[in-house]
């Protein structure tokens, strides 16, 4: 088992009584990393701060959320704002704030006519796909081998599957990525493989059944969609009238402002949106054309009738565009609207330097990404999809990842790396000076 070698005893005391309140110790799957996760207290721009007072470069970000950092001032300031206007947090009504936030989101999707906002990307995720099945009448749903699009059945399958039960490259078996799942919902969720046109005959096969396919179109936050593929994509969807949902959940307003669309210059059907919009604050979206979008409307357009339960697509929540929320997410995108070139600038620095480190080094890695994001893969071989990256070197990437955390560079073992506004000039060099040295120690 990996050892970290930072006196990390708080941790293990915290990790210890966190295992008699929740299983595992941790009250999300993915935070869980031997031989106990970090306990974080402090944040704040590019770093966090553990339960035993280290120090560290935070490149998870909570997931890539924080595109901003931690506890920016103009987020707090916001957030103060909006409840100072409102004198409350939260109306269980309708707000401006709502449509504010709505048109700035259109004005960088155009592929967005209407939307609605969810609590997270799951929840985004899984009302898009019921968009898309009340629209096409048609219930069973297709994604790619190892992307992830949240926490429930009809996604979870083949996310991370044992290339063991995999089945063939290019025509994937539905593997369940979690206990508890059915083999009936197994098969009604089709796995088809990245980056391979073998992809459209399993689409073509089974048109009359499929009412959407959803894909990361960067799969993981790096490995991007090819072109070629994504235009076949569009084109075959749009032929079978199946609907096409663009995940963008790590993508959106960090690939760059318009997202993976805008870099392919393609529209999907649906988009869906979380994690930077949220400002850090659990929050999704899913938008897209307004005739698919409005089987939600819980009235007639053209009688204003209130219509039958029965007849609407179901879509609520307590906390729907929350206004806190709301606002913190706003300001974050005013504030990319300035920064996020910076950012993106940083990273490509980052991303070259790196390379050349493990080059003069010996190790072949490729720094894989597009925008704010990338991973840091040992391979030679072009990463085109999930067997690809599965064939790369995890072990000494998982080695060098416990060795970083040891001289404060915090990215979640195997996890991959995305950088805010907050990841400068000083940041980057910290990193690599880490990298040096152990490269140097390998
Ligand atoms: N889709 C994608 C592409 C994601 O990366 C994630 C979260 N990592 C989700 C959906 C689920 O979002 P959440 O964790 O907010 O439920």
């Amino acid at each position: 088992m990996a050892q970290t070698k930072r006196q990390m005893l708080t941790s293990v005391e915290l990790y210890q009584d966190a295992k008699e309140v929740m299983p595992g110790g941790v009250t999300a799957n993915i935070k869980h990393f031997p031989p106990h996760p970090i306990y974080m207290n402090y944040g704040e721009g590019a770093y966090l701060s553990d339960a035993d007072g280290n120090k560290y470069v935070d490149y998870l970000l909570s997931y890539g959320s924080m595109m901003l950092g931690h506890g920016h001032p103009e987020i707090k300031e916001a957030i103060h704002s909006q409840m100072e206007q409102s004198g409350t947090w939260l109306f269980g009504t309708p707000h401006e704030l709502e449509v504010t936030y709505a048109n700035k989101i259109k004005e960088y999707f155009p592929s967005i006519d209407l939307m609605r906002y969810t609590n997270s990307g799951t929840e985004a995720t899984l009302l898009a796909l019921r968009f898309a099945e009340a629209y096409t009448g048609k219930h069973k749903v297709a994604k790619f081998e190892g992307h992830y699009h949240g926490g429930y059945n009809e996604v979870l399958l083949s996310v991370n599957p044992e290339i063991s039960e995999a089945g063939q490259k290019n025509n994937p078996n539905s593997v369940p990525s979690s206990k508890g799942i059915s083999a009936a919902q197994t098969n009604e969720t089709i796995v088809l493989p990245f980056n391979d046109d073998h992809a459209f005959e399993i689409l073509t096969e089974h048109a009359s059944e499929i009412g959407a396919v959803v894909l990361e179109p960067i799969q993981g936050g790096f490995i991007p969609a090819e072109d070629d593929f994504m235009t076949k994509l569009r084109n075959i969807t749009e032929e079978l009238n199946i609907v096409l949902i663009f995940d963008e959940v790590k993508t959106g307003f960090r690939t760059n402002l318009g997202g993976t669309q805008a870099l392919y210059g393609i529209k999907p059907d649906l988009t869906v949106l979380g994690k930077v919009i949220g400002g850090g604050f659990p929050m999704g979206v899913v938008g897209g054309k307004r005739e698919i979008l409005m089987v939600s409307s819980p009235v007639d357009e053209e009688t204003t009738d209130v219509l039958k339960p029965k007849d609407v697509l179901f879509h609520s929540g307590t906390y729907n565009g929350h206004p806190m929320i709301l606002a913190a997410g706003l300001r974050t995108i005013n504030i990319l609207e300035n920064e996020l070139d910076h950012v993106l600038n940083r990273t490509e620095k980052l991303k070259t330097e790196l390379e050349s480190l493990f080059f003069k080094k010996g190790i072949a890695m490729q720094a894989v990404g597009n925008g704010s994001m990338f991973n840091v893969i040992l391979s030679e071989k072009q990463i085109r999809n999930y067997r690809d990256y599965q064939q790369s070197d995890m072990q000494t990437r998982e080695k060098i990842d416990y060795e970083l955390l040891n001289k404060g560079i915090y990215a979640k073992p195997l996890n991959r790396y995305s950088l805010s506004t907050c990841h400068k000039e000083a940041e980057l060099e910290k990193t690599l000076n880490a990298y040096n040295e152990v490269l140097a120690e390998l």
